[in-house]
């Protein structure tokens, strides 16, 4: 019999873990041949979420949870899941419902008609909750990324998919501490096959990305997945150089032509902005790199336990 392991990440989600399970259920007693567990993460919630989750697990034998110290983000309390699943098949799900449940059926049928594949994910191609700067954005950051760095990231992938164990080993071993998990999964390789659907609308409560955040993010995987930005601000740095050099060569030539008349001040100025900015933004992506560097070599955990519950 195969097992499903469902690995759901909750951060202040009291309202919508019961909601939850009542939905995934219908999904597991239509897949009579296969054994499920689910595991909630609850990522530092400050609301009655792990009460919550307590007692689901009080009533239910395949419920289990794991409880984090602090709130330590998404990508580790994914992470927490993928290191605690026991399955041979292991899906990651949002618990507000934009992950539909009875897509696991699909999945799971998919992923065992064809031997050869060992992931179903998923990705959407409408976004139409997005607000135009929203959209913009989005797609600036895939073109940007898909430009600069050799690992494919595909425009509207959820984190929602199903993966052999295989697969999940492959990406657990990858301890960085800077995780930016859409590019781990793809880093790892293996044969994974896209579905597309449109994402339903939180069923309750409220979602904790703003603008701001999701530009961090959108950051944090370009540091994660290529070293593009650096090479571009040395080649910056020489086209000026090159610049310069012509430049010095134009005034001297200048110079002695036309004799020196004292002018140019404003343009001067102009310059030494415009310079001095290049070289502080240049500056500043080396300092990007240099922190995540650091956060990497410190090796502190990625998530802390504070209890947990796995049942076995
Ligand atoms: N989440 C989490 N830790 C966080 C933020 C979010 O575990 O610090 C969980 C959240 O409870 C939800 C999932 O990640 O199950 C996706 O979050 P959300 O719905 O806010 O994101 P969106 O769907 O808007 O991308
Ligand atoms: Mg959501």
């Amino acid at each position: 019999m195969d097992k499903i392991s469902i690995i759901v990440p909750c951060y202040n989600e009291e309202e919508m873990i019961p909601i939850f399970y009542k939905e995934f259920s219908k999904t597991a007693k239509k897949l009579k041949k296969v054994e499920f567990e689910v595991i909630y993460v609850n990522d530092g919630s400050s609301d009655n979420s792990l009460r919550e989750m307590k007692k689901l697990s009080k009533e239910e034998r395949c419920v289990k949870y794991i409880s984090f110290s602090r709130n330590f983000g998404k990508e580790a309390a994914m992470l927490a899941g993928l290191e605690h699943a026991s399955g041979d098949y292991i899906a990651i799900m949002d618990v507000d419902l934009q992950d539909p449940p009875e897509m696991i059926e699909v999945m799971y049928n998919e992923l065992k008609s064809n031997e050869e594949l060992d992931c179903i994910a998923l990705k959407t191609n409408s976004h139409d909750d997005y607000g135009f700067v929203r959209k913009f954005f989005t797609n600036l950051f895939y073109k940007i990324i898909s430009k600069m760095s050799k690992t494919e990231m595909v425009p509207g992938a959820r984190d929602f998919r199903l993966m052999k164990r295989q697969m999940v080993n492959a990406i657990i071993s990858m301890g960085e501490y800077n995780r930016y998990s859409k590019g781990l999964f793809s880093f790892v390789g293996f044969n994974t096959k896209w579905l597309t659907y449109k994402i339903p609308e939180r069923k309750a409560g409220k979602t904790t990305w703003n603008f701001f955040k999701l530009c961090a993010y959108a950051i944090d995987g370009i540091l994660a997945f290529t070293t593009t930005p650096l090479t571009i601000s040395a080649f910056i740095g020489v086209i000026f150089c090159l610049l310069s050099v012509i430049a010095i060569i134009v005034i001297i030539v200048k110079t002695l032509m036309f004799g020196d008349p004292v002018d140019g001040w404003p343009s001067l100025v102009c310059i030494m902005f415009f310079l001095s900015g290049v070289q502080l933004f240049c500056t500043g992506i080396i300092g990007a790199y240099l922190s995540k560097t650091y956060t990497e070599v410190k090796k502190r955990p990625i998530y802390i336990i504070r209890e947990q519950d796995l049942k076995q």
